[in-house]
């Protein structure tokens, strides 16, 4: 049975120590391997690795830093279809969602390769008499990432790209739950020709994250995982003086206004809720209905294109999405639909005991559809993070609106509309960092930057894009003049204007 270690300094490490975590097939039930649970001199070693590595990498010519994302994105690419075999291997993904995953991970490593003309940073000449003034960005250090399980690919690229070309070391710490493909993908940098110790992979968990937290080494920490855990980061992270984004959970609404083409609607809406089984923190979890005409041709439609849907393994590229990432959250997403069903809401499609011919150990829930869903229900207000669609019916857009800002959290959200004007208002007023104009998962290319708004974000600037060249560097500002020959300036004691 494979026992995933850990990569520190250019080698594959496998500890000793006993702390190993199982690895399950989702789609099985079934162990398939282990994965070792860093302690924290092991971390302390990737630190120490990571330390020695940055002085060089960060006077390594920039151009070169770029050359090392070229060759890394080219790796990506032909190593694709193994990367998305293993992610559904462990996370249970279908391939078509894999591919898409990894595609959006390797435009992050297109964007790192413009790192030159990113890092340019700003010149004033003659900013006084005989005076120049310019500001660079310079890195950090020693930076730290910590994601979650549900894009092992993906959201690790949103991060160490750019920190390493931005000339920073990286630790990255993955979900122990599927930790093969982030693992394989890392050291694929090697083969790109980062020198080693640049970039180290430690997996573990709680023991591994609270010594990156903490071990004075780091300078920065990157995270994107459930609300809980991201605050915990955040407050941890910045009382121990580091620099700190840290991504959580989301409750993505959707509004369907009364003119909405409710047929494409409904196409848009079944991929956003039930894709990848819905453990997306872009998922489009909410419909909120404005009025009852529409909310009734919502369900009626919503019920009919839900009867095609297949919920099965990654084997089968015919599926539309898979289990769930381990048991007991199968049983977590099982109890926020019986509880949506006591609380007095209608489980119209019911995904509690799908049939999955062969798999029938597997942490399957199927899609599933509820109306007349309230604010008030435990299930609405917290992250369900499963195949479940809510539906809630409002009277009119402002009461979708202030229900969607009143909800703590502020990831993604969606309007379907016709009206130009509401969609603008929308956009304008309503308290969410991603918001989607006819377009269910709004996630900004790679050149934009990636974020939530209200408990969604804990931090000022978002993943990837022109945000992370700023979070992975720290501006210095220059002042520079040098006297003509022979010419002295005299002594003053006013403040320099
Ligand atoms: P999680 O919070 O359980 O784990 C995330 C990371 O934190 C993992 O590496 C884990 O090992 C570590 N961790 C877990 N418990 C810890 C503890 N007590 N102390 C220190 N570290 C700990 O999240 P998950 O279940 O892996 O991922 C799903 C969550 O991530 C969902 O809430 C989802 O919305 C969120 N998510 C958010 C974004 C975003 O961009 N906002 C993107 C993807 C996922």
């Amino acid at each position: 049975m494979a026992n995933i270690g850990h990569l520190i300094n250019g080698k594959t490490v496998v500890e000793s120590s006993t702390r190993r975590q199982s690895i399950f097939n989702p789609a099985t039930g079934e162990i398939s391997g282990e994965v070792s649970l860093a302690s924290k001199n092991t971390v302390e070693e990737a630190i120490a690795a990571a330390e020695v590595a940055f002085p060089a990498w960060r006077n390594t010519a920039v151009g070169k830093r770029a050359a090392v994302m070229f060759r890394f994105k080219e790796l990506l690419e032909k190593n694709a279809p193994l990367i998305c075999e293993l992610i559904g291997a462990e996370h249970g993904k279908i391939a078509h969602d894999a591919e898409g995953e990894l595609k959006r991970g390797i435009e992050n490593v297109e964007y790192a390769c413009g790192i030159a003309e990113l890092l340019k940073g700003e010149h004033s000449k003659n900013a006084g008499p005989g005076i120049d003034c310019w500001s660079e960005f310079q890195p950090l250090g020693v930076v730290a990432g910590i994601t979650p399980f549900n894009f092992p690919a993906m959201v690790p690229l949103w991060m160490y790209p750019m920190a390493i070309a931005c000339g920073n070391s990286f630790i990255l710490k993955p979900s122990e739950r599927d930790p093969s493909s982030t693992l394989f993908i890392a050291e694929l940098l090697h083969e790109a020709g980062l020198p080693h110790g640049v970039m180290n992979v430690v997996n573990g968990d709680k023991e591994a994250v609270d010594t990156l937290l903490t071990d004075k080494r780091v300078s920065a920490i990157s995270f994107v995982g459930s609300t809980a855990i991201a605050e915990y980061i955040y407050t941890t992270a910045t009382a121990n003086g580091k620099r700190c984004q840290a991504l959580g959970g989301a409750k993505n609404h959707a509004i369907v206004m009364p003119d909405a083409d409710v047929d494409n609607a409904v196409n848009q809406l079944l991929g956003a809720a039930f894709g990848s089984s819905g453990e997306r923190c872009m998922a489009l979890s909410v419909a909120v209905a404005v009025g009852d005409k529409v909310a009734d041709e919502l369900i009626e439609k919503m019920q009919l294109a839900m009867k095609p849907l297949k919920v099965g393994a990654a084997t089968d590229n015919n599926n539309d999405f898979g289990p769930l990432i381990t048991r007991e959250h199968q049983q977590k997403v099982v109890g926020y639909i019986n509880s949506c069903e006591s609380d007095g809401a209608n489980v119209v499609v019911d995904g509690r005991n799908p049939a999955v011919p062969g798999h029938e150990d597997g942490f399957f829930v199927g899609a599933t559809l509820i109306d007349h869903v309230k604010a008030s229900m435990v299930s609405y207000q917290e992250e369900i993070f499963g195949p479940v669609l809510q539906v809630i019916r409002v009277a009119n857009m402002d009461k979708a609106m202030q229900l969607i800002n009143d909800h703590e959290y502020g990831n993604g959200t969606c309007i379907f509309t016709r009206d130009g004007e509401a969609a603008r208002y929308f956009s304008d007023n309503i308290k969410v960092g991603m918001v989607g104009i006819n377009v269910p998962l709004p996630v900004p290319v790679s050149y934009h930057s990636f974020g939530g708004w209200k408990r969604s974000l804990f931090g000022d600037l978002f993943a990837y894009g022109p945000d992370a060249v700023r979070f992975y560097t720290r501006r210095k500002t220059i002042t520079q003049r040098w006297p003509s020959s022979g010419v002295r300036e005299g002594v003053s004691f006013a403040f320099p204007s």
